[in-house]
């Protein structure tokens, strides 16, 4: 295993850095954060960057290029703004490889090239207000009948539902199943009539926007199946390895950021007539929380290098969630007390970054979910 950059990677990461500062400087992403303004505009960069093609492979428009790479664009894109990186996230994490997973040719020829041109974004509606970690439990349903799929039901907790261009709703077509059984993914195109969506406030993540959807008497295409019919929960799980992946890139990335944050106001702070680094105390908090991003991201690494070579990896998607998204709360916490009344104000990200934090340990599929599928990895569940 090498962890080592090589020169097209380096290359990428500056293309991201540039990037980053010309659609989005760190006052954009203050002042977006404030106003609840997404930075939708960001898609095209990617696209044009070549960021969306990354995985993909070239007959549907990409570049081949290995998880890895998809991991480090992402883990940079999280450092500089944990919007910059969900946006990325939900495009080509969930997006590009839910439809080059389980998709059909036909779809995989229409869709993937519209999403590496940045034309193209999607939302996944698995949870409900009685289905949130046992999303087996979900109720919302679609009926089979002679002018396509009508669905019934509520969807809750969307993310960036009203930019999608789809929703990709788990909805139960088998009458009489219960569980993950007789579950089946629809593509819901924007603006079908019957639905109906309302904001949800919440406390962070301001530029991913989440949203109450109810369906009444949806009506979508036949071949709006994407999957197999009855087998849509499987289809789903065996793409969350790329999505566990993305939220660790991204919270890794923006654990870094912490940390980088309090090393420079430690420096600088002076305090009893001396930098407070001097301080060993803060020597010392600062020393762990290093030494937390630095195990997250070598967890990521192996992850990531497993991924790109096909590999299993369930149990090591589970643990990077898992081990990322608790440093990032570690740092983050202790980042707030190293800066005090300078991090405790509206203008710092370290606020934005604690504020953000606090979603990472149960989106996703809660970080006890996380523990459950390790010990079932582990042979424990006996
Ligand atoms: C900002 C935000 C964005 C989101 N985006 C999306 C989205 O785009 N699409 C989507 O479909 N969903 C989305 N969600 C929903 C998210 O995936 C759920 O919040 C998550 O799955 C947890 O479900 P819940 O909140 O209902 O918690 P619950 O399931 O009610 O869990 C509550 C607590 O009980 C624990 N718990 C539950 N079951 C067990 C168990 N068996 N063993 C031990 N502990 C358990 C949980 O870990 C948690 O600590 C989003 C949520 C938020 C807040």
């Amino acid at each position: 295993m090498d962890f080592g950059l090589n020169p097209e990677q380096r290359a990428m990461l500056d293309t991201v850095d540039r990037l980053v500062a010309t659609h989005l400087p760190p006052d954009e992403v203050r002042r977006r954060d404030r106003e609840y303004d997404p930075p939708a505009h960001l898609l095209k960069a990617y696209s044009e960057a070549g960021l969306l093609a990354l995985p993909l492979p070239p007959e549907y428009g990409g570049l081949g290029e290995s998880w890895t790479s998809v991991t480090l664009v992402h883990e940079r894109l999280g450092y500089h703004a944990a919007m910059a990186g969900s946006l990325f996230g939900t495009t080509v994490g969930f997006g590009s490889m839910s439809v080059l997973t389980y998709g059909s040719e036909e779809q995989k020829r229409e869709l993937l090239p519209r999403i590496v041109s940045g034309d193209l974004r999607f939302s996944l509606a698995l949870t409900e207000p009685g289905a949130g970690s046992d999303a087996g439990a979900l109720i919302t349903k679609a009926r089979r009948t002679d002018k396509g799929w009508v669905i019934n039901g509520r969807k809750t907790w969307i993310s960036d539902a009203d930019r999608a261009d789809y929703l990709l709703t788990a909805c139960r077509t088998a009458p009489d199943s219960k569980g993950s059984a007789g579950i089946t993914m629809l593509l819901v195109p924007k603006g079908a009539e019957g639905i109906q969506m309302t904001l949800l406030e919440k406390i962070g993540n301001n530029c991913l926007t989440s949203w109450d959807i109810s369906y009444d008497d949806v009506l979508v295409a036949d071949d709006s199946v994407l999957g197999d019919v009855d087998n849509g929960f499987r289809n789903l799980m065996s793409t969350l390895h790329y999505s566990r992946a993305g939220q660790a890139a991204n919270s890794t990335g923006q654990a870094q950021r912490a940390v980088d944050i309090a090393v420079a106001h430690a420096k600088e702070r002076v305090q009893f007539d001396q930098p407070i680094a001097r301080f060993q105390v803060i020597q010392h908090r600062l020393v762990d929380m290093q030494t937390r991003v630095d195990q997250a991201r070598h967890v990521l690494y192996h992850l990531a290098w497993l991924i790109s070579e096909g590999m299993r990896c369930r149990k090591e998607a589970a643990q990077s969630k898992m081990v990322a998204t608790e440093c990032l709360q570690f740092v983050t916490h202790h980042g707030m007390q190293i800066l005090a009344s300078a991090g405790y104000s509206a203008e710092s990200d370290m606020q934005r970054l604690w504020r953000d934090a606090r979603l990472y340990t149960f989106g996703e599929g809660s970080n006890e979910i996380q523990r459950d599928i390790i010990a079932r990895e582990m042979g424990l569940q006996v």
